[in-house]
């Protein structure tokens, strides 16, 4: 089956009580705990997970020890690596209605969105990883030394990777695709809410031959298994994705265990609107910004920025434009805007929108939830004429919420988007080539985008600056992250 834009058939998948994936075998947790999963689009109980804890965990984490020191993986050439990862590539394009109705039915999103975005994105990065599982290599030193010396770029040992639960799919495979091409072996644990896409690989990435032990998945808590794997001795490298706060603290235990670490962490980006921008096209982009993924998006543009003259316009176009957004159930293909992940992330934006409320903002729409078959619906929601210091602007909300603001000056506009703790992603609509350029480089963030949104790529680099983390995903940044150097000099003498 290859991947089509056609999603009328995907339907709510009946999905088993999961297991544990360590050493290539499926298990329970040694507790026999269990945690449920639910259905964001209804509130009901899908399946359960295997809940694990330290012992588990210690299980997969010596099994990945094993797995890298005997060398079944980290032995292979490049080549052979990337003809594994290419594999997986191909088995997810083939196995795409069955992810796309996994990650839907945990996650909540809609079934159009997941096959060009999650789907692809899990496809090419592994497609882009086998390329570069072929190109690592170290080089040779120019020396005065009577010596021949050179470098060799050698896999870190076993990763530890945790995720969050909005872009399971993606971000697992952001860390598990390069640390694999670069020959490590992985301990992987999700989100505890959005795990069963990462099971679903755990299948897929051994049916394409990745061997047993390479790759392990572990269900359960953040603050049991999370905090074993980052207080294991036994990991060499921690890659992280999730809140600043949880990201700071994980930081520092890395830092204690002089463990590398990689955080991405989170984003509030601003996108800022020019006069001079087609106008049109630009609300469209800031639409995508913010209600993409229901707003669950590190990379989304919460805070728009918009040059006076066109201020009251726009709010008056955005307020009409995001009212038409069709919400709804994520099986239904027309759906643009699904649920919220969790009824949790509802409350937090109600929290939110109360506060604005409190502040005496203006609601230009949405602004309530939305009460259909018992899911966790927010309505997207425009907020104008809050000022800069409230914390709703401050502060990342993670719905689908875009707070509004004036500016009169290219300077305060940057001013205003560089004004925040977070610098992860910005953008800008501007017809000037030059303004483009300069306000480019003055933004403090890792990515930037002209004239579009969320313009994302394998190869190329994403991050975060502030505190938004440290580290690259993406491109060849992300492979040698996933790489110690080591420098040979022999004696010519
Ligand atoms: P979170 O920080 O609550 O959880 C992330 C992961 O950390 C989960 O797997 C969780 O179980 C685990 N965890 C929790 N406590 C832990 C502990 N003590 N030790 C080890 N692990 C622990 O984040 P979330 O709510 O799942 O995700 C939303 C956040 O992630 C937002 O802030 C968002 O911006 C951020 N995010 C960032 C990026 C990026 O690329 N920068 C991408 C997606 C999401």
């Amino acid at each position: 089956m290859t991947v089509t834009d056609d999603t009328t058939h995907i339907v709510r998948p009946t999905i088993g009580p999961r297991q544990l994936f360590i050493d290539g075998q499926w298990r329970e947790s040694t507790s026999g705990a269990r945690t449920d999963i639910i259905d964001p689009s209804t509130g009901r109980t899908v399946t359960s997970v295997a809940e694990a804890n330290a012992e588990d965990l210690d299980t997969a984490v010596q099994a990945a020890r094993t797995a890298f020191d005997d060398g079944r993986w980290s032995g292979l050439s490049g080549r052979e690596r990337a003809r594994i990862l290419h594999r997986v590539a191909e088995l997810v394009r083939e196995r795409a209605d069955e992810i796309i109705a996994v990650e839907s039915v945990n996650v909540g999103k809609p079934v159009s969105l997941c096959r060009p975005v999650d789907v692809l994105t899990t496809a090419e990065q592994y497609e882009y990883c086998a390329a570069l599982a072929q190109t690592t290599s170290g080089s040779n030193r120019e020396t005065p030394l009577h010596a021949h010396a050179y470098t060799r770029r050698e896999p870190l040992g076993v990763v530890g990777a945790i995720t969050p639960f909005n872009f399971p799919l993606i971000l697992s495979s952001s860390k598990i695709a390069p640390a694999l091409a670069a020959g490590n072996c992985v301990v992987h644990k999700p989100a505890e809410d959005t795990p069963l896409s990462a099971l679903l690989m755990a299948e897929i990435l051994t049916e394409a031959g990745v061997p047993a032990g390479v790759v392990n998945v572990v269900t359960g808590k953040g603050s049991t298994i999370g905090e074993a794997l980052l207080q294991h001795r036994d990991i060499d490298k921690i890659a992280f994705t999730g809140s600043t706060g949880i990201g700071r603290h994980a930081a520092s235990v890395a830092g204690q265990n002089l463990k590398p670490v990689t955080m991405e962490l989170g984003g509030n980006a601003a996108h800022l609107l020019f006069a001079d921008a087609d106008v049109e096209k630009a609300v469209g982009a800031i639409i995508k910004g913010f209600v993409f993924n229901t707003g669950q998006f590190c990379m989304g543009g919460p805070r728009l920025l918009v040059e006076r003259p066109l201020y009251e316009t726009v709010l008056t176009i955005l307020g009409e434009a995001v009212s038409g957004v069709p919400v709804g159930d994520p099986f239904d293909p027309k759906t643009v805007v699904g649920p919220m992940a969790a009824d949790k992330h509802v409350a937090k934006v109600e929290e939110y929108v109360q506060i604005a409320r409190d502040e005496n903002a203006r609601i230009v729409t949405g602004g309530e939830r939305l009460d259909l078959d018992g899911g966790f619906y927010y309505k997207p929601t425009v907020i104008a004429d809050l000022d800069n210091a409230s914390r709703v602007v401050q502060e990342e909300i993670f719905g689908p919420v875009l707070t509004v603001q004036p500016f009169d000056t290219e300077d305060e506009a940057i001013a205003l988007a560089n004004g925040t703790e977070y610098g992860l992603a910005a953008g800008l609509q501007t017809g000037n080539v030059a303004r483009a350029h300069r306000v480019a480089a003055k933004l403090q963030a890792g990515i930037v985008w002209v004239n579009d949104w969320a313009m994302l790529d394998p190869a190329v680099p994403f991050g975060g600056v502030k505190n938004s983390g440290f580290g690259r995903e993406y491109g060849p940044e992300a492979l040698e992250s996933y790489t110690k150097v080591k420098s040979v000099v022999i004696s010519l003498d």
